[in-house]
């Protein structure tokens, strides 16, 4: 005879599944996708555990004593769908992680830990009017009863504050009734998240240009035919303005109508109350917004809706990739090229790449959209994996793209080779702008007031990190140092701790500077700054966007917040002070990286009839990714850029595995990290290149020393496989030290 059995994942990193008996009770009701209790360990304490495939055994005495048996559903835990399960299958194999992590990933905390409930309220009724005021007649004493039922019967299925301040009885008369069974009531569950007040607008559909209606007719088509052997993955690449947004809302529209559900990611940055309200206005309370903001219990609402069908659309970021839909058709990734895609810890996963997979699952489509598609993306649309759609024109053609004019920064120096952060030429354009009431925007990508502290007296003394062992930032209206890696802060000393000298200077700029010349060099504007330093609250950043967009503020000074999505039609000049800060990284990703921030932050200039204006100082005048943006010549840029990567060998062409080793201990750590090495590399692929365990450019972190291999190009799977086994070794976490793999890793520092 056979038992049933349930596979199970255990809610510990151990990246095992272990088989537990269904018993006779639990038969047919045990699901892929539960979470369930069941005994673990030597004292067979119970543990969460999650049902991750369903089996059976034969029943010999062996069996029966040496498995133990499921002890019970979580009811409260609404069930994984199969392709999620699957899904998290995939995520744990291909990113490297235990596939418990791997599900963890897929439920927001406020599921997962089945703390919070949905919140109910009690709605009363008369269940029998004939039979209560029978009870009337043959109760005529009870006068507080009568007024329970007499508000019944006039306003029937209310609550209980509303029943007890109408009939002006305790509680205690109605919960009689109740017993008595005059009065019933039912459970319906209410929503915690507060509905916005303010009158939502209905926004029409724009009748498509010609160019969005000639990419929706192929992303119609995609939808319409289901096909699951021709490619799912649309990638569309359209210049700023080119309409892309209203694109996403009419495919959305097309799926809604032929039943489907629909999934929208845009990098958290990019999750302003302006771009939210483009979906509520045309989507009203189909739209569920999941973002960082929402409170654990508006999170564990907002999850039910989507699970419980009561919306259609989720908007969200990273994480509303995993949103519980059963019949999606469409997921839409904007800004693909987003590095925030990329969650940075485990599962190290890049929501972009888990879109398609999700996409395949589910058999829908997937469109990536960008004015900037990463190299990856785009050799996958050239080598025909994905659909390449192209909107190159903007939607209002009056409205051109802003001139982007590039100053060189070496010329600006002084006899002593010092660089002013301002060019003579900048200074004379936001002149220029606010005379005519138009307005600025200066864009500098690092926070604070100065990047560095030392002392000249000595010049032995820069105030650092200890833990990070980097130069602590300067904040000044905070009077604080911090660490620009662990975010640790201390107060600034007045003197050099180790001389006691006065003359400590601060070197290096950032937005809090930025904002302090500005006020020097342009006496009279209105100048304000917007950064993670100021912006502590959404408050305070609407505030901030609101007197912009009223014309209140003259310069906007700011770093990547102010780069993505914003529309201000009287912004006509952009200034990029340092253009050279991204590009000098040492990491292949560079140029790419730098070509996406000037582009975007260009793209903030000249929305409106004015045309706009860009300046970029640099002193790398002649770096293709400052030439081809200032050009607006995606194209050009990828064609130079990619022969670099091939003849590399690097992304796109192959992928990039990282293996991290952390630890307290250098020596011990680099001793683990080639011990390691020397077990997995029987298991790599004859092309592929393997960089051995190094020191990483940031050294420390929070204490510990960071090394990191490097594997690119080939087939990594089976290295992928080996590495996987061996990172979970008790062996390593003795010696305290952290090893995790970086599949498609972003960074290499
Ligand atoms: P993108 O997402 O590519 O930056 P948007 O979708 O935000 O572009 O469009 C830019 C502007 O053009 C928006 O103000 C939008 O309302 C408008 N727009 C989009 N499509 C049309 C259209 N077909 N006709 C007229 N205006 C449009
Ligand atoms: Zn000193
Ligand atoms: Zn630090």
């Amino acid at each position: 005879m056979q038992i049933p059995t349930a596979k199970v994942l255990i809610n510990l990193s151990l990246d095992r599944c272990f088989d537990y008996l269904i018993p006779p009770h639990l038969c047919g009701k045990v699901k892929v996708g539960m979470k369930v209790m069941v005994p673990f360990g030597k004292g067979n304490s119970f543990r969460e555990a999650y049902v991750v495939g369903l089996g059976s055994i034969e029943k010999t005495l062996e069996v029966e004593k040496g498995y133990k048996a499921v002890l019970e559903i979580c009811a409260n835990f609404p069930a994984l769908s199969d392709n999620m399960v699957k899904l998290a299958e995939w995520m744990a194999d291909y990113y490297c992680c235990a596939r418990e992590v791997a599900v963890r990933a897929l439920l927001p905390g406020a599921i997962r830990n089945g703390k919070i409930k949905e919140k109910t309220k009690k709605i009363y009724f008369l269940p029998d009017t004939g039979k209560a005021l029978s009870y009337i007649e043959e109760n005529p004493r009870a006068k507080g009863k009568h007024a329970v039922i007499q508000s019944l019967l006039k306003r029937t299925g209310t609550d209980k504050e509303y029943i007890l301040f109408d009939a002006k009885v305790s509680a205690a008369v109605l919960e009689d009734l109740v017993k008595q069974s005059i009065v019933s009531y039912e459970e319906i569950t209410v929503e915690r998240t507060k509905s916005t007040k303010v009158q939502i607008i209905r926004s029409k559909p724009h009748t498509p240009t010609e160019e969005q209606a000639a990419v929706l007719k192929k992303i119609y088509e995609k939808m319409d035919e289901k096909d699951s052997t021709s490619t799912h993955t649309v990638l569309l690449h359209g210049v700023t303005a080119s309409g892309k947004t209203e694109v996403y809302l009419q495919a959305i529209s097309h799926a809604v109508e032929l039943g489907y559900e629909a999934i929208v990611l845009v990098p958290e940055i990019s999750l302003t109350p302006q771009t939210v309200e483009r979906f509520r206005s045309r989507f009203g309370d189909m739209v569920s917004v999941l973002h960082s903001g929402l409170t654990e219990n508006e999170r564990y609402d907002e999850w039910m809706k989507v699970h419980s069908g009561k919306v259609r659309i989720a908007v969200g970021a990273r994480s509303a990739l995993f949103a519980p839909f059963r019949n999606i058709g469409l997921i839409i990734v904007d800004e693909e090229h987003d590095p925030s895609y990329k969650q940075s810890e485990a599962p190290r996963y890049n929501a972009r790449d888990v879109a398609v997979v999700r996409g395949k699952l589910e058999n829908c489509v997937v469109i990536l959209g960008s004015a900037t598609p990463s190299l990856e993306s785009y050799k996958n649309a050239l080598d025909g994996k994905y659909l390449l759609c192209e909107m190159k024109k903007r939607t209002d053609e009056s409205i051109v793209l802003p001139e982007v004019k590039i100053i060189d920064m070496r010329l600006e120096a002084d006899d002593d080779g010092r660089k002013p952060v301002f060019s003579k030429f900048l200074i004379d354009a936001v002149h220029k702008r606010i005379a005519m009431g138009e307005q600025s925007i200066l864009f500098f990508n690092l926070r604070g007031y100065a990047r560095k502290l030392v002392c000249t007296e000595c010049g032995a003394y820069q105030a650092e990190c200890p833990e990070c062992s980097v130069a602590y930032t300067y904040h000044k209206r905070a009077g604080v140092l911090r660490c620009p890696r662990c975010a640790a802060a201390v107060l600034a000393p007045e003197k050099c701790p180790q001389c006691s000298s006065k003359e400590l200077k601060y070197i290096g700029v950032g937005t809090e500077k930025i904002e302090n010349i500005s006020f020097e060099v342009f006496k009279d504007a209105r100048i304000a700054r917007m950064d993670s330093d100021v912006m502590t609250t959404p408050r305070k950043y609407e505030e901030t966007l609101s007197k912009f967009r009223r014309g209140e503020t003259d310069i906007l000074v700011g770093t990547q917040m102010i780069a993505k999505g914003l529309h201000f039609p009287n912004v006509t000049l952009v200034g990029l002070i340092n253009a050279d800060i991204g590009l000098n990284m040492p990491d292949f990703r560079a140029f790419e990286r730098g070509f996406q921030l000037i582009t975007q932050v260009a793209g903030r200039a000249g929305r409106g009839e004015v045309p706009g204006e860009v300046l970029v100082q640099t002193t790398l005048p002649f770096n293709p990714a400052v030439c081809c943006a200032a050009n607006h010549d995606f194209k050009s840029f990828y064609d130079e850029e990619i022969l670099i990567r091939e003849e590399l060998q690097y992304p796109p062409f192959g992928h990039l595995m990282a293996v991290h080793f952390n630890g307290e201990d250098p020596s011990l750590v680099m001793e683990s990290a080639l011990e390691l090495m020397e077990k997995v590399l029987p298991y790599k692929d004859e092309t592929t290149l393997y960089e051995e365990p190094r020191s990483a450019h940031f050294e420390r972190m929070k204490g510990k020393y960071r090394f990191i291999a490097t594997f690119r190009y080939g087939n990594l799977a089976p290295l992928r496989r080996a590495l996987r086994k061996e990172i979970f070794s008790s062996v390593y976490k003795r010696k305290k030290i952290d090893i995790y793999v970086d599949v498609d890793a972003l960074s290499l520092l």
